[in-house]
């Protein structure tokens, strides 16, 4: 089956598309999220246009072949994660930006296009793509799309789907659908794009978006950060700006054992004995951004907040940010790290915070935590060393624990970085067997024969007797 499909593939593709040595299918079998299983490629094909995404498809489903989408693998749920003999579609070459209209405020670009490459091409313009994921300079549109992510900034502007009015999208057979507009607003027929979005290639292969954008100018950032001696404390503060109904441009959490990774590896110090450190950012202009800052600043040292200090400096603040950004992979440093994404009301952030810390100690693990708090977004990161399965086991139980918890405040099992593989038993908890029998009930009308990313995003359905 494997060469008749490489054969079929070298045929119809222009030279240079299909790869099959072994570092390439390696290095493309598996997304950033080091727990979740994964197989060995027959292939990565490596697009340079809709045509070819069209054609791969067309190839895999004639013979009944899983294809699996990929951006550039910084997911961490194991959502681009290959299967055996499967079909790797990489979208990484699909680099142009293909329109900005600084007029009616859209952009066009293809799925491979990173968020960051997108973000300065518009800023010529005059124009702003808020959505902002800590990977943004690593993560491209289409990955971003297909996991509706977040960012820092969402708190206040809202993630992807809030951006994306058109996709271009090669459906299971192969055929090419032109989905939403490029107008300010549109109804005509079902919101498929509202349904591609977040349907982690599960449905369709994003070739091209369509992001309505904000004009750039007219913000004054201003930072507050504040250190606390205890976790809770800093959990209390994000609950207490919520409910003075402040609205920040970012609200992000970073505790010690995050600080002191990326402290270690950039040789940055630290106070001693801050537990975690809230940085927060409003954007209104003038005395309006004065007086927010005050509140908040007013806020943190309310929670038991020290050092706690405004930031005006663009460059101060832009290392701020660097350092909440640089968590992730500081840690990886340290060892695996097991992502939860969890997402709980912004009141029960502070009771939250102090279950994961009772799961850390009761199951005797190492769990750091970045969150992007203004959302009740938390990542607790659960690390155990390379090769100590006991560590690992225990690291399951914690994880598995920290996402009952999660569900018993009222929370969600994913945020932002989608379902993929790893939050596959969390979402059939959260999801009833009716919501599970619509998933798969779309997913047969788009996807027959199950060939597009299988396995992902949705649990199997149960047969449901008509429970809601
Ligand atoms: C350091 C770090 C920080 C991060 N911070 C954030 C954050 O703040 N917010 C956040 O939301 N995420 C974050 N992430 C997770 C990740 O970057 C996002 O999920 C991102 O959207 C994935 O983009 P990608 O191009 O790497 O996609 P991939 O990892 O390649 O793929 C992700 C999923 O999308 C599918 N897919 C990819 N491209 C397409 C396409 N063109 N058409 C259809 N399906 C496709 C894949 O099959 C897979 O299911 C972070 C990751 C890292 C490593």
């Amino acid at each position: 089956m494997t060469d008749d499909l490489l054969t079929a593939l070298r045929a119809a593709l222009p030279a240079d598309t299909v790869a099959t040595d072994d570092e390439v299918l390696a290095s493309h079998s598996h997304d950033d999220a080091e727990w979740a299983a994964y197989g060995a490629p027959a292939a990565v094909v490596f697009a340079t246009g809709v045509d070819d995404v069209s054609t791969a498809v067309r190839i895999a489903a004639e013979r009944g072949i899983p294809v699996i989408p990929r951006g550039t693998g910084t997911g961490l749920s194991g959502g681009a994660n290959a299967t055996d003999g499967s079909l790797v579609i990489s979208l990484e070459r699909m680099t142009r930006i293909l329109a900005v209209d600084a007029g009616e405020r859209f952009a066009v670009a293809e799925a491979g296009v990173l968020n960051d490459a997108l973000r300065r091409r518009v800023a010529e313009d005059g124009l702003w793509y808020p959505p902002d994921p800590a990977s943004y300079r690593i993560s491209t549109i289409g990955g971003n799309v297909a996991t509706n992510a977040g960012g820092i900034c969402c708190v206040k502007y809202g993630v992807t789907r809030d951006y994306v009015i058109g996709l271009t999208v090669v459906l299971a057979d192969g055929r090419v659908a032109k989905l939403g507009r490029t107008t300010a607003k549109g109804v005509t027929g079902y919101d498929f794009v509202g349904l591609m979005v977040g349907s982690e290639g599960t449905l369709g292969i994003v070739v091209d978006v369509t992001v309505s954008l904000l004009p750039l100018g007219g913000r004054e950032e201003r930072a507050v950060v504040g250190y606390f001696a205890e976790l809770s404390d800093a959990g209390r503060a994000v609950a207490a700006v919520t409910s003075a109904g402040i609205i920040p441009s970012a609200l992000e959490l970073i505790d010690r054992t995050c600080l002191n990774a990326v402290a270690q590896w950039q040789g940055w110090t630290l106070p001693d004995g801050a537990q975690a450190l809230l940085l927060a950012m409003v954007d209104e202009a003038g005395a309006r951004g004065d007086e927010l800052a005050a509140d908040i600043a007013g806020i943190f040292a309310d929670a038991g907040g020290v050092d706690v200090r405004r930031a005006d400096d663009p460059d101060e603040i832009d290392l701020l940010f660097a350092a909440r950004r640089l968590a992730y992979p500081a840690l990886e440093r340290l060892g695996p790290v097991l992502a939860e994404d969890i997402c709980v009301p912004r009141r029960a952030v502070p009771e939250m915070l102090a279950r994961i810390e009772a799961a850390a100690a009761e199951e005797d693990v190492v769990i750091a935590n970045i969150a992007h708090a203004g959302d009740g977004n938390l990542h607790p990161l659960i690390i155990a060393p390379e090769g100590d399965d006991d560590a690992k086991a225990r690291a399951k139980r914690a994880f598995d624990r920290i996402v009952d918890d999660c569900r018993a405040l009222g929370g969600t099992v994913t945020g932002e970085h989608g379902v993929g593989l790893l939050k596959l038993p969390g979402a059939a908890e959260e999801l009833s067997p009716v919501v599970l029998d619509l998933h798969a009930a779309v997913k047969n009308a788009l996807d027959p024969r199950g060939i597009l990313n299988p396995g992902k995003a949705f649990p199997a359905a149960p047969a449901s007797k008509g429970r809601s």
